[in-house]
């Protein structure tokens, strides 16, 4: 099939390889011109894992071009991806400009029946917006779908290659055939594709994500509880989450989620349900709560340290919002990082993929270490704010030699408590014992 994605960031990059790569012809177009150079020259402008071996292969085979033309990439498509921004608006809503102004330059240039996908996370009403601004640009014949992307950066390739579902929001037969047809190389396990009304699609999105962002704004406040009580989140956590209908998964307390959706997503949800005149009262607990669990973890650095960081070193391991991904934005460490700076501290931190991201973003006066040992010479502590897996055993022994004070504060739990009571080290973690 001949198919045209319109971004090509986190999503609409990982879409268009992963669409090429059962055969169809992809081009994807994106504003970025800088961007799309680089891709044209073979490489990636994002760190995803097993995105690269999948782009080189349908580079070669001329299945996957880049463009900086949306004229030229729709021209032949059926099928037209957008995956554009949806940044969260001043007043808290989903931004819908890019996908309108998009929409409307689409409906200019189609000459032949085009089906308009969005991938983008978009409030419930969009396909119509959509739908009405093209109807008002051509007399061409076209759908519009809505088709929410699930994947999770850091495994969005597998997530794409083998969805759990895949949820498709239209009422037209011809376009459902032909997403029908797409998709099935990507569900042959016999996993759902899930077809509904557009609205029901739309919504599905914004459901999932506030949904996994209220387990996590749950577990948070069970692991402050837990150190209010003197319980143990670990335990706690493996005792709930053994029953099938809480799951093991994403019962992990921290430093608060980040990252380009949950922020943003929760926020224009619960604008929605406003907008709708319903009190949505869950989702406001879960984006306060998630608010002052980074606050809460920075007050322990800062009540250590009685608010006085002059002269004083902070290591930092993992800038980015999560890990497997270079992806800082809305990261818990850029506020932490902020507060330290101006608290007068002295900060080094290092991140196996995120520090260009991070310094070009914050462009914070901080020094970057090449590896995790390297940051830590001379620091009165260490904070841990990404949990990347290099992180999760290393040698105490050096870490000591190399640290002024075995201070730890571990914002991702990594490390067992009874480990760091036998290395000596002073160590905060979430909803644990403190050992002083
Ligand atoms: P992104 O910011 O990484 O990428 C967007 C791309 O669109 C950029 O490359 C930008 O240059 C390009 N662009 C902007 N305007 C354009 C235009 N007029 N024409 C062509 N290209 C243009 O965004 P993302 O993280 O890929 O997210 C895209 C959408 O997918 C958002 O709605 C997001 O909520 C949703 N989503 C994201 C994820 C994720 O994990 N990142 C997962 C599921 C859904």
């Amino acid at each position: 099939m001949k198919i045209a994605v319109v971004g090509t960031g986190y999503v609409g990059l990982v879409t268009g390889t992963c669409l090429s790569e059962t055969g169809n012809e992809v081009t994807c177009v994106d504003i970025n011109k800088q961007k799309v150079q680089m891709m044209r020259e073979g490489h990636l402008p994002i760190y995803e894992p097993g995105l690269e071996s999948l782009f080189h292969r349908n580079i070669a085979e001329e299945r996957l071009l880049f463009t900086t033309e949306l004229a030229e990439a729709i021209e032949d498509a059926e099928l037209i991806f957008l995956a554009l921004p949806t940044p969260m608006g001043d007043d808290g809503s989903a931004d819908l400009s890019y996908i309108l102004s998009a929409s409307a330059d689409i409906a200019k240039l189609i000459k032949g029946y085009k089906v308009i996908i969005t991938k983008s996370t978009v409030p419930v009403g969009t396909a119509d917006k959509v739908t009405a601004i093209i109807k008002a640009n051509t007399d061409v014949e076209f759908d519009v779908v809505s088709n929410p992307e699930f994947l999770r950066e850091g495994v969005a390739v597998e997530d794409f290659m083998k969805p759990e579902r895949i949820v498709v929001g239209t009422k037209s037969d011809r376009a459902r055939a032909l997403l029908t047809q797409l998709y099935s190389p990507y569900v042959r396990q016999g996993n759902p594709i899930i077809f509904m009304d557009e609205r029901s699609s739309e919504l599905t999105k914004y459901a999932a994500n506030s949904f996994l962002a209220t387990k996590i704004s749950f577990m948070n406040e069970i692991a402050n509880l837990c150190e209010k009580l003197g319980a143990d989140v670990d335990m706690v956590r493996m005792g709930i989450g053994s029953d099938s209908r809480i799951g093991k998964r994403f019962l992990f307390p921290g430093i608060g989620y980040g990252g380009s959706c949950f922020p943003k997503d929760v926020s224009a949800l619960a604008k929605s349900a406003d907008e709708s005149y319903y009190d949505f009262k869950i989702l406001n607990a879960v984006m306060e709560v998630n608010k002052l669990q980074k606050v809460a973890f920075l007050e322990k650095v800062k009540d250590y340290f009685n608010y006085d960081f002059d002269g004083k070193k902070i290591a930092v391991w993992g800038l980015a919002f999560k890990p497997e991904t270079d992806d800082i934005r809305e990261a818990p460490a850029i506020y932490i990082l902020k507060e330290l700076l101006e608290y007068g501290a002295t900060v080094a931190a290092y991140d196996p993929e995120a520090i260009n991201n991070f310094d070009n973003y914050t462009n914070l006066k901080i020094s970057y270490g090449d590896d995790s040992y390297e940051v830590l010479k001379d620091a009165d502590a260490l904070l841990i704010l990404t949990e990347w897996a290099v992180f999760r055993n290393p040698e105490f022994s050096k870490m000591k030699d190399l640290m002024k004070q075995h201070v730890i504060f571990d914002g991702r739990n990594l490390f067992d408590i009874d480990t760091m009571l036998n290395q000596g080290f002073t160590y905060n973690s979430i909803g644990r014992t403190t050992l002083d």
